[in-house]
């Protein structure tokens, strides 16, 4: 089968891969190495600029936040483009994918002009601080409480696993403004800025990840936050959560399809055993291609779907555990070996940072737990697509 975009939507294509042979760096030595996803060193920052004055940013976006009002099908085929390349137009993937997105949503034009863009246009980092302690997969549970007093909030709690928080200007933090209502109703967003007194954060390492660290804690303690800072209604922070959530599971897959099939390239199988994981490997790949793809033309049809993103999701980031689990061992010790990136484009991707089979396998796992667990996923589709009763 031989599926193929409008005319338009490959003019679109050619047009953004022109642009890509013309401007990407061409140098491979000499780039100082992002060490967090919120770490964007200077060539970086003139990178991601480049982009978004050039409307390649976030195509989807109009003019003035990095786009060109592009289809979605447009949209699809600039990530295409991105991820076969293994090129990332943003090493502050969070600040751009959700932050800014939530912010673009659900902020006010002030709260666009003063942080959205500034994300957009990398002079400015952002993380995520979503999960706590004793609410990871139940977010609605979360009890970094803030308490409005007059213009401002007065902050106190923690969150965990907050990615980049060490190297970011500004944590998207959710909290808790109403500890009386029901729990999904009490909860309000707030843009806080690293700097104000009060907030302690703590990086710790992880097997996974940059040379550096990734992960925080994250302290509030009596943390002023001013009353201009909130992202959306008060107590209506539940939906700036599902927005948020979507914006990061829009299109993974396509991620994920791209990596599984660099993972056929790299998997040479040898006995029976390896052959059959290699076909496996091979069908999880179409797979996912051609339920993405179908998924993809209804939503260009207008369709919400979210429960397809959660089919997509658990299919990409399972298949992807397997398949690096399964080259690792086939490549044996070569497993621990970092291999050269030799294309013109290696400071732009990140696997020509951290690239052996052992670490690829390792981070393998962050995909089945990110964005929502398998476990979750699976609910999801157990409720909203097979129609059980939830549990
Ligand atoms: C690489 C990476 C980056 C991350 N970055 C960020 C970030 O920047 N900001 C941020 O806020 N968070 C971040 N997280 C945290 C992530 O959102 C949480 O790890 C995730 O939501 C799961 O929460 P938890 O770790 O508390 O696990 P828990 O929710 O405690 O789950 C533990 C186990 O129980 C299972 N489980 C839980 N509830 C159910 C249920 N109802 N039914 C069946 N099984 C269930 C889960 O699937 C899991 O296996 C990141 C995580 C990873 C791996």
């Amino acid at each position: 089968m031989q599926l193929t975009f409008d005319a338009d939507v490959e003019a679109f294509r050619a047009e953004f891969v022109a642009f890509l042979d013309r401007h990407l760096p061409d140098e491979d030595e000499g780039f100082e190495r992002p060490r967090s996803c919120s770490h964007v060193p200077e060539w970086a920052r003139r990178w991601q600029r480049l982009l978004f004055d050039n409307g390649w940013l976030l195509p989807g976006n109009p003019p003035e936040f990095g786009g060109r009002n592009a289809s979605l099908l447009q949209q699809y085929v600039h990530l295409e483009e991105l991820s076969r390349r293994r090129i990332y137009p943003s090493f502050n993937p969070q600040g751009i994918g959700i932050i800014a997105a939530s912010l673009l949503t659900f902020g006010t034009p002030e709260q666009k002009l003063r942080w959205a863009i500034p994300i957009l246009r990398a002079e400015i980092t952002a993380s995520l601080g979503m999960s706590e302690p004793g609410a990871g997969s139940d977010l609605a549970s979360l009890k970094t409480r803030a308490l409005l007093q007059g213009d401002h909030f007065v902050v106190n709690g923690q969150k965990v696993w907050t990615s980049g928080a060490h190297d970011a200007d500004v944590v998207l933090t959710f909290v808790r403004t109403d500890p009386k209502a029901p729990k999904h109703k009490g909860i309000s967003v707030l843009l806080i800025p690293t700097d104000t007194p009060g907030v302690v954060r703590r990086p710790f390492a992880s097997v996974c990840g940059y040379d550096d660290v990734d992960f925080n804690e994250v302290f509030f303690t009596d943390v002023h936050v001013p009353a201009e800072n909130l992202v959306g209604k008060l107590n209506e922070g539940w939906r700036v959560a599902n927005g948020s959530l979507g914006h990061e599971r829009t299109m993974l897959w396509t991620d994920y399809a791209n990596l599984l099939q660099q993972l056929t390239v790299d998997f040479s199988p040898s006995g029976a055993l390896e052959r059959d994981r290699y076909a496996t490997l091979v069908m999880d790949a179409q797979a996912l291609r051609l339920l993405g793809s179908s998924a993809l033309a209804r939503a260009a049809r207008g369709e919400e779907d979210v429960p397809a993103q959660s089919v997509l999701k658990l299919l990409g980031s399972e298949a992807l555990q397997r398949g690096a689990e399964d080259t690792l061992n086939a490549a044996g010790a070569n497993g621990l070996v970092h291999p050269a990136i030799t294309s013109s484009f290696a400071p732009l991707n990140l696997d020509s940072h951290y690239g052996s089979r052992f670490d690829r396998y390792a981070r393998s796992f962050a995909a089945t737990i990110a964005g929502g667990t398998s476990e979750i996923q699976r609910n999801i589709i157990a409720e909203r697509i097979l129609g059980l009763p939830r549990n």
